[in-house]
């Protein structure tokens, strides 16, 4: 290879990488090719461990569009807060999670570093991105101030926040409308350094080309800086550390200008539940398919429950996970959706089948064993066909 072709498969390659994105196990990346027609990506296992894995976004264009949403990292209950929550909405391993309980008492001087929430000195959670860990620092702190009587009520209503489809509806409508430019942009820089610039130099040189290709595509990346810049001000106006090192990457770096629609969208919605992203963004039929396997999950959670055996650490748990049951029933039948329809008992693959996994839907020759793979849950077996 020549040296301009080693130029050109680094920058392919470096663009690759920015395709990839990482993202915790407990979030689900909705990514599209023509921002219309949705799809849900888990964390991979194939690259990836029980912390997360990676996601890929759309690399041809149109360059498609990629949001994440996350589940809350912690259990919340009148008396303190557990990291740890026993739901695992994504295949595999459920996230890696301490298990630490800390009393509503305990949560006295929590302060942001970057992504890290620090209790004092000591990390107490690293969140993905520094709008997500703002967020969270900001529910912990209102909660640690309410009485023990107000938290149940407080919990209960940011619950059913996160499940809020018209605001994710008029969010996703405002990103659609605000990343039109800065993708046309990216698609044409995209024509420009991968189709444009190596045929140009094939055909006429690189001397007589260079100077013009380079004015070019900096022309592009600064164009799609600055309205990144402008975007990014008004969707994350308190980000200003992002917005600086974002906006200077993106002007700078062609393969991250690339994918600037996608540092723009990726946190839009990530202080959402995945359900009510999925509601909003998927057809019917897929979202019903991602809606029973989130409610089989919280309805028989993978065991144990709860790794911690302090008992108000056990309570908060149990009272987060049923919370959250209740109130995802509630909105799901609000939408449309009959629950106990919904999680109707699979049926039987062939007649050796005799019982069912009612968290993963495996199916079992026997119902004396149990689900290795949810952690041991007790398996259900096959009524009679009528
Ligand atoms: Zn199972």
């Amino acid at each position: 290879m020549t040296e301009l072709q080693w130029l050109f498969a680094i920058l392919a390659g470096l663009y690759a990488c920015e395709c990839l994105g990482w993202i915790r196990r407990g979030s689900v990346a909705f990514s599209s090719m023509t921002g219309r027609r949705w799809r849900v990506q888990h964390p991979t296992s194939v690259i990836g461990n029980h912390r997360g894995g990676l996601v890929l976004a759309m690399p041809l264009p149109p360059l498609g569009g990629l949001v994440v949403a996350n589940q809350l990292p912690f259990s919340l209950g009148p008396d303190g807060v557990l990291f740890f929550v026993a739901m695992n909405m994504n295949p595999g391993w459920r996230p890696a999670q301490s298990g630490r309980f800390l009393a509503w008492e305990e949560i006295v001087k929590l302060r942001l570093d970057g992504k890290k929430l620090l209790l004092g000195r000591e990390k107490i959670h690293a969140a993905t991105t520094t709008t997500l860990a703002s967020h969270l620092l900001q529910l912990l702190s209102m909660l640690a101030k309410l009485g023990s009587e107000q938290r149940g009520p407080a919990i209960k209503q940011m619950l059913r926040e996160a499940l809020d489809t018209k605001r994710i509806a008029t969010l996703a409508v405002n990103l659609r409308a605000r990343m039109k430019h800065i993708r046309l942009l990216a698609n044409i820089l995209f024509v420009h350094v991968f189709v444009v610039a190596p045929v140009l130099i094939t055909l006429v040189g690189i001397q007589v080309t260079w100077l013009g290709l380079v004015i070019v595509m900096f022309a592009l990346t600064f164009s799609i800086a600055t309205l990144f810049h402008r975007a990014h001000r008004e969707f994350y106006p308190k980000a200003t550390d992002d917005r600086f090192t974002h906006t200077l990457t993106t002007g700078l770096a062609v393969a991250t200008s690339l994918r600037a629609h996608d540092i723009l969208s990726r946190p839009m919605l990530e202080t959402f539940h995945p359900i009510a992203v999925a509601k909003v963004l998927l057809e019917e039929k897929r979202f019903r398919a991602f809606a029973r396997n989130l409610l089989l999950d919280l309805r028989h959670p993978m065991l144990p429950s709860c790794p911690n055996a302090h008992p108000p650490a056990a309570f908060t748990e149990n009272y987060f996970r049923r919370a959250t049951l209740e109130i995802t029933e509630a909105w799901l039948e609000e939408n449309g959706v009959v629950c106990h329809d919904l999680c109707r008992a699979p049926v039987p693959l062939d007649r050796t089948c005799h019982a069912y996994c009612p968290r993963c839907e495996s199916q079992f020759m026997s119902a004396e064993s149990c689900c290795s793979d949810c952690g041991g849950i007790e398996l259900m077996i096959f009524q009679p066909q009528r």
